[in-house]
């Protein structure tokens, strides 16, 4: 038997057995083996016919009566609830809105008024997705902070009296590396420091607990591993036994104890819908609200066990079929240290993600020299890892 023959045959075997697989049917998916979920999660099935509803009745008839009667005020909150279990987060500590860059600015700023005086230095992860470290260094400013990066292992040991905040991606975006949660944040708070995750490559591909390892604040996105379609809202995590002081820093009309009641001094609304702002973007909220849906009895543990086996078979492949030498692979081996991408080096990458692109395997490119392969375990099986990893070969045989 051939080496691909052999890998065909696990690549079925696995298939047949995992648990997931058959969540697949409720996404709109093609031929195309769709390894970008990471950037954009595919659509799922009942999104469309939701938000037509949304839009032709809602408001198209109801009109101003949906704010109350279709419980669009209340959407913030209620879609919040439904992603916090899939972070580990009891109810109530999670509000949907905005955008991940604009939550980070709410976030930094209301971490450094908790940590409160003489304490004037944030530290952020040295290779964090960009807008975390404009944000940062802007909050930083706005705060009379230093801001100093650092690789997040190296943060438990730089923490100290003077550090006011964390700011740490839980999977960098780059190399897919996950960080060590539970000993950062520990470490942060044995300073008198407090930690704040963006969930951004975490949620929806591994388990984070936030409750369980008593993380201070969080954000995430929703548009990756989620899949709530394009430009969905964010949301922003504040744990319970912060709320009462958490003092934001773009208090809107939204986050007002009484919104209505129009007044000219604000008081905050208790509990996490104090990280409102304004209006909420209600047809992205109410996809986003939808898409969720196929999250009901799905196990967190069970979606990092078929990850780690998805990037553990590319690799597996990537080994077998790609000329030796032609990449080397940035993503930790080790299951502890992995998100859910793998991340692989190679001369000419954008080149090669093309060509990748071109032939019905899409992943993408990121500056100067990555090719980033996002695994969702919702949709992606092990028959298109292992075509991933042979079209990834071919591509690789053919350009040298
Ligand atoms: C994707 C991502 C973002 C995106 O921020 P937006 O404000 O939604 O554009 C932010 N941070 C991290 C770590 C990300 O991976």
């Amino acid at each position: 038997m051939s080496e691909t023959e052999a890998l065909l045959d696990r690549a079925a075997e696995l298939d047949k057995a995992d648990e997931l697989g058959k969540l697949r049917e409720q996404f709109v998916l093609d031929e195309v083996v769709y390894l970008d979920g990471n950037s954009l999660g595919a659509l799922p099935r009942a999104v469309p016919g939701r938000v037509a509803d949304v839009v032709q009745r809602e408001w198209g008839r109801l009109r101003i009566r949906s704010w109350t009667e279709s419980g669009w005020w209340t959407a913030p909150e209620r879609i919040g609830d439904r992603i916090a279990p899939l972070v580990g987060a009891a109810a109530g500590q999670i509000v949907v809105g905005d955008s991940t860059s604009v939550n980070v600015f709410k976030a930094v700023v209301g971490v450094v008024r908790l940590a409160g005086g003489g304490r004037d230095e944030i530290l952020v992860d040295e290779a964090t997705f960009p807008t975390d470290g404009y944000i940062a260094e802007s909050a930083a400013r706005m705060t009379g902070c230093t801001l100093r990066p650092l690789a997040p292992a190296d943060m438990p040991g730089a923490v100290g009296p003077r550090t006011a905040a964390a700011l740490v991606n839980h999977v960098d975006y780059r190399t897919g590396r996950l960080h060590d949660l539970p000993g950062i944040t520990a470490a942060v708070h044995e300073a008198g420091a407090l930690a704040v995750w963006d969930l951004c490559h975490s949620a929806g591909a591994l388990p984070v607990g936030l409750d369980e390892h008593g993380v201070d604040l969080a954000v995430g996105c929703t548009y990756k591993f989620l899949n709530g379609g394009p430009g969905s809202p964010a949301y922003l995590y504040v744990a319970e036994r912060h709320q009462a002081a958490f003092d934001s820093p773009l208090p809107g009309w939204n986050s007002h104890a009484e919104p209505f009641g129009m007044r000219p001094g604000y008081t905050p609304a208790d509990g996490a819908l104090r990280g409102r702002v304004g209006t909420p973007d209600i047809l992205s909220m109410l996809a986003l609200e939808e898409s969720l849906t196929v999250w009901d009895g799905v196990s967190v543990a069970a979606v990092r066990e078929k990850s780690l086996a998805l990037t553990d078979f590319f690799l597996e492949c990537v080994a077998a079929y790609v000329p030796a030498g032609s990449v080397s692979s940035i993503t930790p081996e080790v299951h502890a240290e992995r998100g859910s991408q793998v991340a692989l080096r190679c001369d000419g990458a954008a080149i090669v993600m093309d060509e990748l692109i071109a032939r019905g395997v899409v992943g993408d490119f990121r500056a100067p020299d990555v090719l980033r392969f996002g695994f969702t375990p919702l949709y992606v099986g092990f028959a298109e890892v292992e075509r991933a990893a042979r079209v990834l070969g071919e591509v690789l045989r053919a350009e040298r």
